[in-house]
Order: structure tokens, then C-alpha cells, then sequence
């Protein structure tokens, strides 16, 4: 197995060469290929429109009358800057220790809200409710800033004369509500317990660890053996569903190790494959499903010699259940995807493949940037990773025997598309 750029191109496969000249190729050329390899008609787009239609209001119309927390996030969506301040809160708040930042958070993020817009503009009592809450702590945040005699009301004198730690308990409690959404549990025993009523219901579940990139080795090995705790506790609860209809464990490398970087892409690889492999083969005899997350796109070609190396190894023969997540806002994706089928036939073993997005985007285009670079290694218009996702569905339907594939979005139009190609080809 060669170590990435210290093998000759002409050496490697024809399909990982053209994976490297995709890089970051013109966008217009990449499009257009994309676009001759999805080759939708006229009847197709009509179609997937109208199923995408049918999705929204078939959801829409499950939400009214639920849960006050579905309410509230129609409410705040993401495209207003107060939906995307309350996420940020949630997304940081819980993580930090020290009150005097967390106080200096919410000030942040909630002081230049326009809450009073959403006064009483929801069914929902819930809703209507915390926007009040909302707009007073807003204003108290503010205020404290402005030292003008912002209170007049009572309610208003009763938050001011409370304090910033009831501020702090309340908008605390509220985050740990809205964070439920997104997290499953604070442990795997707590997410199993929870995925229990959905299970039933049909849903399957791939547990993700929230957590940053090892700093240390020490953080990294911590990482490790919770990987491999889950491992065996998501094994016990699947009672031996196998990987495709039971649970599975989403796996990243930069968790396992401290230096996943080019710079020392001969050591980690290393290390990083050893243990990668000593986890799969944990999840082999589990039965469960193992997905290697994507990262950074200067991560993918040293991922790529590691998975490649672990996929193939004799240890893991006769299990279908080892796979990775790639992302089409890359440019790479399209080629990818055949690099892939390439190593599957050589190691006659399916692969399950997560078609996703990518989660990276503005890093991307910053590091891009920060180094001058001729081009990017991401598309910079959301319509081309869509098409991308597209073009890249199709081509992981059209090659049965070598994936396993998964589509990973929350875009209706996208499930719509997807289910069209499928449709189209048999599936
Ligand atoms: C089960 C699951 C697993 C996931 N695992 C991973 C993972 O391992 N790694 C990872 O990186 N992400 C992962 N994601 C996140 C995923 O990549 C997307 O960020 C997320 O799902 C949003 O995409 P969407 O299709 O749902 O939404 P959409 O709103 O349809 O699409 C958002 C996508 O468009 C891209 N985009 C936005 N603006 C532009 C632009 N101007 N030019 C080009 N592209 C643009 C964004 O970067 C993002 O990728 C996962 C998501 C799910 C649901």
C-alpha cells in the first residue's frame, strides 16, 4: 500500500490519479461533467418539484399541534440572525466552564437580537412564551451595556433585580431543551435508551461522539477507548441486527490521534490505521456498521491510505459492515466515488458509503485563501454541491454490487431527487 506522494503518480491507480488532478479543477468543467452524468429531463425535474412539494407540507402539516420545541424552531429558523444567535448559544453555551464567559455569551448573542418582531407571532403558546423571555433577557443584556433606565415594567425590574445567574439558569435550561434536538444523550447508554421508541417506529441510528480534534495523545486514546466502549454497548442493544438494519458508530480520525496533518502523514497513518482497524474489527464483532466521518479536504488523500489499507485487511474478511462518509461539495467526489468502486472490486467487499454535503465549507474557502491557492477544492455555489450530490447519487446506485449507499441531508428537495434517481434506476 503506498503512502500518498511518496509513491510516483504514475504508480498509482488510474482512478486515485484522477482524483488528485480533481482537486481543484476549473469549476465550470466540473459542472458541466456533473451535469452530462445526471442528465435529468424535463419530466424528471417536474417530478422531483412535486415530490419535494409533497415532503414539505406532508412534514409541515405532522408538525402543527407538536411539541411546543418544533414550534419554536419553525419559529427561529437558521435563515434569521435570532435562529442562528439561539443555535450558536446551544451549540456553546453547555460547553463552557466559567460563568463570567458564558454571562459574556449570552450578552453576546442575544443583546442584539430583534425579538420584539417575533412577539406573539406564533400558535404556540410555548413559543410566544420564551420569545418574551427571550426579548427580556435580550433587553437586560443590553442594558446593562447602555446603563439607561431600560426597565419600566415590572416583569422587566423582576429579571433586573434577579441577576445575571437567574439569566444565566434560565437561558441555560432553554438551551439544554433546544439541545435535545441535536443530541441523543449525554452518554451511549443514555442515546440507546432514547433511540429505543424511534427504533420501533423504524428509524436506525449511527451514534456520533461530539468532541474536537485530539490535542494530546492522551486526549486521543480517551477518544479511542469511548469509541470502543460505544462500540460494544451499541453491539449489546443491537442484539445482532447486522450493519445494515441495525445501529452503527461514526468514527473520526482527527479524535484518534493528535497529529492527523500532511506533515506527518508517514507517522499517522501509521497509528491512525492501527487503530482504526483494531476498532473495525471491534465493530466485525459486533456486527455493527463502522463509518469513518470526512474532514478537511487536505485530510482526504492521507485518509484515503489509511481507510484503503484497513478495508482490505484479511482481519476484516467476510464483513460488509466498514465505511466512510464523503462529501460533494468537493470536486473530487464524482472521481471518487469510482476510486472507491475500484478498491471495492479489487478487494471483492462492499463498501457502505454516506453521501453527505460536507460540513466545512467557509474553512475551506478561508484556507483556500489564506494560501494563495489557484483554486478551491470546494464548489463556491451551493447549486453545484447539489448537483454534485446528485450526479454522485446516481453513480453509487449504478455500481450495486460495490456500495452500500446511504444519503445523509435534511434537504427535502434532495430527498426528493435522490428517490427520483433511484427510482429511475431500479431501486
Ligand atoms: C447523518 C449525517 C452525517 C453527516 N456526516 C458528516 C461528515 O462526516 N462530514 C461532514 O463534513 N459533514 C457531515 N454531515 C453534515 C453534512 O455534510 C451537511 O453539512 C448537512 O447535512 C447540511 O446539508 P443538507 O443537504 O442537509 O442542507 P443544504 O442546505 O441543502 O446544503 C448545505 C450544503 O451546501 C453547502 N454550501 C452552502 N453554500 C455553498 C456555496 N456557496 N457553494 C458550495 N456549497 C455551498 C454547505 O457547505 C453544505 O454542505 C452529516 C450530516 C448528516 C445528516
Amino acid at each position: 500500500m503506498s503512502i500518498i506522494l511518496q509513491t510516483p503518480l504514475s504508480e498509482l491507480s488510474s482512478q486515485r490519479q484522477a482524483l488528485m488532478q480533481a482537486y481543484r479543477m476549473d469549476e465550470d468543467t466540473c459542472l458541466e461533467h456533473l451535469l452530462s452524468v445526471l442528465d435529468l429531463k424535463d419530466s424528471e425535474l417536474k417530478n422531483i418539484h412535486d415530490r419535494a412539494y409533497a415532503l414539505v407540507k406532508d412534514m409541515r402539516g405532522k408538525r402543527e399541534g407538536k411539541t411546543g420545541l418544533d414550534s419554536f424552531l419553525q419559529q427561529y429558523q437558521l435563515s434569521t440572525d435570532e435562529g442562528i444567535a439561539l443555535m450558536c448559544l446551544a451549540e456553546a453555551l453547555l460547553r463552557i466552564p466559567d460563568t463570567a464567559t458564558r454571562d459574556k455569551l449570552i450578552h453576546d448573542k442575544l443583546g442584539s437580537g430583534d425579538w420584539q418582531d417575533y412577539r406573539g407571532q406564533s400558535a404556540s403558546m410555548f413559543v410566544n412564551a420564551a420569545t418574551w423571555g427571550l426579548l427580556l433577557t435580550g433587553h437586560f443584556s443590553a442594558w446593562s451595556d447602555l446603563g439607561e433606565p431600560y426597565f419600566h415594567h415590572a416583569l422587566k425590574r423582576f429579571v433586573a433585580r434577579s441577576g445575571q445567574p437567574v439569566v444565566r439558569k434560565v437561558v441555560g435550561y432553554a438551551m439544554q431543551i433546544l439541545g435535545k434536538q441535536f443530541v441523543m444523550g449525554e452518554t451511549i447508554q443514555a442515546a440507546l435508551k432514547r433511540a429505543q421508541k424511534m427504533e420501533k417506529m423504524g428509524y436506525r441510528f449511527s451514534y456520533d461522539m461530539l468532541g474536537e480534534g485530539a490535542c494530546t495523545d492522551a486526549d486521543a486514546l480517551r477518544y479511542y477507548d469511548s469509541y470502543h466502549q460505544s462500540i460494544l454497548a451499541i453491539g449489546k442493544a443491537a442484539d445482532g441486527l447486522g450493519p445494515i438494519a441495525g445501529p452503527g458508530i461514526s468514527i473520526k480520525l482527527s479524535a484518534i490521534y493528535p497529529r492527523y496533518e500532511f506533515a506527518q502523514r508517514v507517522e499517522a497513518s501509521k497509528i491512525i490505521g492501527d487503530r482504526l482497524l483494531e476498532l473495525a474489527i471491534a465493530a466485525k464483532g459486533q456486527g455493527l456498521g463502522l463509518t469513518v466521518d470526512a474532514e478537511e479536504s487536505d485530510r482526504l488523500d492521507i485518509s484515503l491510505d489509511i481507510i484503503e489499507r484497513v478495508f482490505c485487511d484479511p482481519a476484516l474478511k467476510g464483513w460488509e459492515g466498514f465505511g466512510l462518509a464523503i462529501q460533494s461539495y468537493q470536486k473530487r467526489c464524482l472521481p471518487l466515488v469510482h476510486y472507491l468502486a475500484d478498491v471495492s472490486k479489487r478487494a471483492n467487499r462492499r463498501w457502505m458509503v454516506r453521501l453527505i454535503k460536507g460540513a466545512y465549507w467557509d474553512t475551506e474557502i478561508k484556507m483556500a485563501q489564506e494560501r494563495g491557492l489557484s483554486d478551491y477544492p470546494v464548489f463556491t455555489r451551493k447549486r453545484a454541491t447539489d448537483v454534485s450530490f446528485l450526479a454522485c447519487a446516481k453513480t453509487l446506485l449504478s455500481y450495486e454490487k460495490n456500495f452500500f449507499p446511504q444519503f445523509a441531508t435534511h434537504n427535502a428537495y434532495s430527498v426528493a431527487a435522490v428517490g427520483n434517481v433511484g427510482f429511475a434506476q431500479g431501486f
